[in-house]
């Protein structure tokens, strides 16, 4: 069967590879139908030197497929069903896991695509506790977009920022995958949704996706005009990924106080610092 691998930093190559043996204990195997591109996939491609992996690896962080064959054990998926493939190879054991913060796994043994093989190829034997049944009238490629970006978001705008029908959300740089999905879930759910955008051409693209305003914060300073859009009452959400001194600036002049939500991945000491400051 094919695979795409990386061979070295920035070179990837289609292997043949040998297909998998029947599903064991546990695993599930699925034939593949869509693989996303995430950020991971391109930092991958670069080569980062505190990853412990070995080439060739087979890449893809994100992916869907149908379950072929179900091996001894497997209860939540049946053959012919189309799954979204969750990234993270968690034990499924301990209390995180349990409590379905698989997120915050204790025994989290890498990222398919990155640390370990990946979905870009025909088919993969996969514990079945990695899959997630895509709901009718979604296609492979909608499911295959779903556990990176769309999990995210899922995870910040409602486990997190518990965000409710009728609130007002400010989602920045509206032009990002990240936001592109915020913008879209919030207005599904019935939500006022303020984006900022670093350009005008973004303007439209962000309306439609569904959001009522849309601030071009090069021109305005989207602190007044959020404040005037809401009529000094100020967000109940603010959703923020880029975090550092934006953040601060986010809580002080338009949140409300009620809610904050970072997703931050490099400045954990200055949101540590934030988080001190409020
Ligand atoms: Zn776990």
């Amino acid at each position: 069967m094919r695979a795409l691998q990386l061979i070295t930093d920035r070179r990837i190559e289609i292997a043949d590879l040998p297909a998998p043996p029947a599903p064991s204990l546990g695993e599930v195997t699925v034939a593949v139908k869509a693989v996303a591109l995430n950020h991971i996939d391109v930092w991958g491609w670069r080569g980062m030197a505190f990853a412990k992996r070995k080439m060739p690896l087979t890449i893809g962080a994100e992916a869907s497929g149908v379950v072929e064959a179900i091996g001894p054990g497997v209860s939540n998926v049946l053959p012919g069903q189309l799954v979204s493939i969750y990234g993270a190879r968690i034990c499924g054991r301990c209390h995180h896991c349990v409590a379905g913060r698989d997120n915050l796994c204790e025994n989290v043994g890498g990222v398919h695509g990155f640390h370990l093989d990946g979905f870009a190829q025909e088919k993969i034997n996969i514990p079945a506790r990695q899959l997630v049944l895509a709901p009718p009238g979604v296609d492979a490629v909608a499911a295959a977009l779903a556990p990176v970006t769309f999990g995210t978001v899922e995870h910040m705008l409602f486990d997190n920022a518990k965000l409710q029908p009728g609130e007002t959300i400010l989602v920045h740089a509206g032009g990002s995958g990240i936001s592109s999905a915020a913008i879209q879930l919030a207005k599904k759910m019935g939500c006022t949704v303020i984006t900022t955008v670093g350009s005008d051409d973004k303007i439209e693209r962000a309306k439609a996706l569904g959001a009522d305003h849309v601030i071009n914060y090069r021109v305005d300073r989207f602190e007044g005009v959020v404040r005037k859009i809401t009529k000094k009452k100020g967000v109940d959400v603010v959703f923020e990924h880029c975090g550092g001194c934006r953040l601060r600036e986010d809580v002080k002049r338009v949140g409300t106080g009620n809610q904050l939500d970072g997703h931050v991945v490099d400045e954990v000491p200055a949101l540590a610092e934030i988080l001190g400051d409020i």
